[in-house]
């Protein structure tokens, strides 16, 4: 079994990066977030546990997050390995992990980090506006209005909520990276961390991350590691 963890920070590109991979390893991605929704709407016993957290606010403790994983690990769908989105997040979360797999004979067999440096990080997450009449998107450099500060679609005024505003999203980036910082030394620690430019377009970004999967013996479905002609 496969398991690949893909590193990064938000506004990083890996919430892009994941589905694309899994299309081409043929297994799935896991995002732990969609883990919880999905235990929550099912009603299972784990669900209903995360559900008392996340009514009272809480984080969800890691034992039942590892729990519900190793429980996805279970279907027929993973049986060939999978890509873990956002998992683990600290550094105690990658120790937990890997007793986990390792009670199952099975281990992280590479990580990789989607690399982009805090300053282009807050960058592109901060550069979102929306206009106050409907709350339609905008962003400074990727999908700019005609006009700067009206909405294309209705005139009214593009605003910045405080949760954009790079002051708020530099002091919630410097907490997150601290934690990524964790778990990209346990793996580093590990031998298995390696590192993708993640300034490059989408493809090259992809092209990276398939180099540096096949350094670790771990290629896209369908295609040979060897190839023999004649
Ligand atoms: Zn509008």
């Amino acid at each position: 079994m496969n398991v690949v963890v893909l590193l990064g920070a938000p506004g990083a590109g890996k919430g892009t990066q994941a589905p694309l991979l899994a299309t081409r390893l043929g297994i799935p991605a896991i995002a732990t977030g969609d883990l919880f929704r999905a235990a929550v709407r099912d009603g299972t016993a784990l669900g209903q546990e995360a559900r008392r957290y996340m009514d009272a606010g809480q984080l969800v403790p890691d034992e039942i997050t590892v729990r519900l994983l190793l429980d996805r690990l279970e279907r027929p769908d993973a049986t060939a390995g999978v890509i873990l989105d956002g998992f683990p997040r600290t550094g105690v979360q990658a120790e937990a992990l890997d007793r986990a797999l390792a009670e199952r004979a099975a281990r992280v067999g590479a990580v990789v980090l989607v690399d982009v440096p805090a300053d282009e990080l807050v960058r592109r997450l901060s550069g979102r506006w929306i206009c106050r009449a409907a709350g339609h998107p905008y962003h400074e450099t990727f999908s700019p209005p005609r006009v700067a500060g009206v909405c294309d679609i209705d005139g009214s005024e593009l605003y910045q909520r405080v949760d954009d505003r790079p002051d708020t999203i530099r002091a919630r980036m410097d907490q997150q990276l601290g934690a990524l910082a964790e778990v990209i030394d346990h793996y580093r620690t590990a031998g298995l961390l390696r590192t993708v430019d993640g300034l490059q377009g989408i493809d090259l970004v992809a092209e990276a991350i398939d180099a540096a999967l096949a350094e670790a013996g771990i290629r896209p479905a369908g295609v040979p590691g060897e190839h023999v002609t004649g």
